[in-house]
């Protein structure tokens, strides 16, 4: 192993691939430690459009992503109980033009990030699990499981759900009243849904369900990914994994009935308290990346998208700071994910607090204004304050502060109406 660069990453997920890629561009020597080696299994198969440019960026664009990937359209939410679905199109399937983003088989995804990392000049280790860091003293030594040793300047780390740094440091807050267990798999044959929905593939569609919902992720492969997302009061202790899974699937019975005659191709796999919050993100030589800086319950497809989109805001602020001495530039990333974070956090805190999509999505199309506001949310722009619901929740404003934007807005008032008080007060939007 070499004994010194100019930026170490711990962690080879799209976080750590996309930072490496960014900074070894630049011209920096990047080394990257992946204690696992690609292919390898991961959940997490939508993206939002939102991702593309940094994707494009590093040699990934649409017409790389179509010839790999399935395209995604929009997101839809279907109530079984209604019987009613709402499409949140982010285009039409039917135009011709390359879709806006896309729904990826995680195993082919993460390793074409990695190959573009490393042609970007990253030395990857795989394979080389660290076990500690020393990332208070300049140059921050980091040491392998291996009895390795390597030096850099200045270390991210994107080591996902592990948040090496933030662990070691306490710096972890779990967010309990979120989405508690998710148990999926993966499968083939899938039945045709038996009214006409010719375009059900090239969407991502959420059955909700009591105290969750149900994801179905259409993959290029044919495949398709479904998983139940549960609270802590709908998880039966008594049940194995796919009799949970099947129980909650029986919520929505034509997709019940479907899954039924289809081929499961793996184990049940489950994923437990998966929601936390990591501060601080930044030190004087690292900074937290990805999943490895917090992670939002999964309901509007939010985490490779932070994950990029912090890896490449981190990536310009380290330049920043070793190539011009400025500081300023990380503590702005700091601020910056934590105002996109909050944005999608007061949309999942309301989406089980107050039936966010039964109030809100569900009545939206009565005002195309608020439609088009939440689709830019749904897409992934969580920085545009020109969208005036972000600017509400961004800027935490009191019950009644912004109504203006929305004036007229039927579903607005239906949603404050059905809502009870807010449980979180940092994040009183008045939504
Ligand atoms: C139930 C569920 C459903 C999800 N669905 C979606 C979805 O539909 N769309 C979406 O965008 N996101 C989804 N996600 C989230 C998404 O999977 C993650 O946000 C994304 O993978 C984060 O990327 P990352 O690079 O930060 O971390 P990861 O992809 O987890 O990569 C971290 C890497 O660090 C390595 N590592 C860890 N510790 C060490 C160590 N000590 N030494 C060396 N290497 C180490 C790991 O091997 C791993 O390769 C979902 C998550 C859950 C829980």
């Amino acid at each position: 192993m070499e004994n010194h660069s100019d930026i170490a990453i711990i962690g080879c997920g799209p976080a750590g691939a996309v930072a490496g890629a960014i900074l070894a561009g630049k011209g920096y020597s990047v080394v990257i430690f992946d204690r696992d080696s690609h292919p390898r299994h991961h959940i997490g198969e939508s993206l939002l459009p939102a991702s593309m440019a940094i994707l494009q960026s590093i040699g990934m664009d649409s017409q790389y992503m179509q010839a790999h990937h399935q395209g995604k359209y929009g997101a839809r939410f279907f109530d079984p109980v209604a019987n009613r679905l709402e499409v949140f199109g982010f285009a039409l399937p039917d135009q011709g033009a390359p879709p806006p983003t896309f729904n990826v088989i995680r195993e082919t995804f993460d390793m074409q990030l990695r190959d573009k990392a490393r042609q970007c000049g990253c030395i990857i280790h795989e394979n080389m699990a660290i076990a500690t860091v020393e990332e208070e003293q300049s140059p921050v030594h980091i040491h392998s499981e291996s009895g390795q040793t390597h030096c850099c300047n200045f270390l991210m780390d994107a080591t996902g759900a592990s948040a090496m740094l933030a662990r070691k440091h306490r710096g972890r807050e779990m967010l309990p009243d979120f989405g508690r267990l998710a148990i999926y798999n993966y499968f083939a044959n899938v039945p045709a849904p038996e009214s006409a929905d010719p375009f059900e593939r090239q969407y991502l569609t959420m059955h909700l369900i009591d105290g969750g919902w149900i994801w179905f992720i259409p993959l290029r492969d044919g495949s398709t990914g479904v998983g139940v997302v549960l609270k802590s009061d709908a998880i039966k202790k008594d049940f194995d994994l796919a009799g949970q899974f099947w129980a909650a699937m029986k919520q929505s019975p034509a997709l019940y009935d479907r899954l039924s005659k289809a081929t499961a191709l793996a184990a049940y796999r489950p994923i437990g308290d998966y929601s936390y919050h990591c501060d601080p993100k930044i030190g004087l030589h690292h900074v937290l990346i990805g999943d490895a800086a917090g992670f939002l319950d999964p309901i509007f497809s939010s985490g490779v998208h932070l994950a990029i989109t912090s890896a490449a805001r981190a990536a310009d602020g380290v330049d920043a700071l070793l190539s011009r001495g400025e500081k300023l530039a990380l503590q702005q990333y700091q601020a910056d994910m934590a105002a996109g974070l909050r944005v999608f956090q007061a949309f999942v805190e309301r989406f089980y607090q107050r039936d966010l999509v039964r109030n809100l999505f569900f009545s939206a199309d009565k005002n195309p204004k608020m439609r088009a506001a939440i689709i830019n949310i749904l897409a992934g722009h969580v920085w545009d304050l020109s969208n005036p619901l972000i600017a509400m929740l961004q800027a935490n404003k009191p019950a009644n502060a912004s109504r203006a934007d929305f004036a007229g807005s039927t579903s607005l008032k239906e949603l404050q109406v059905a809502s009870p008080a807010p449980r979180m007060a940092t994040l009183d939007t008045g939504l």
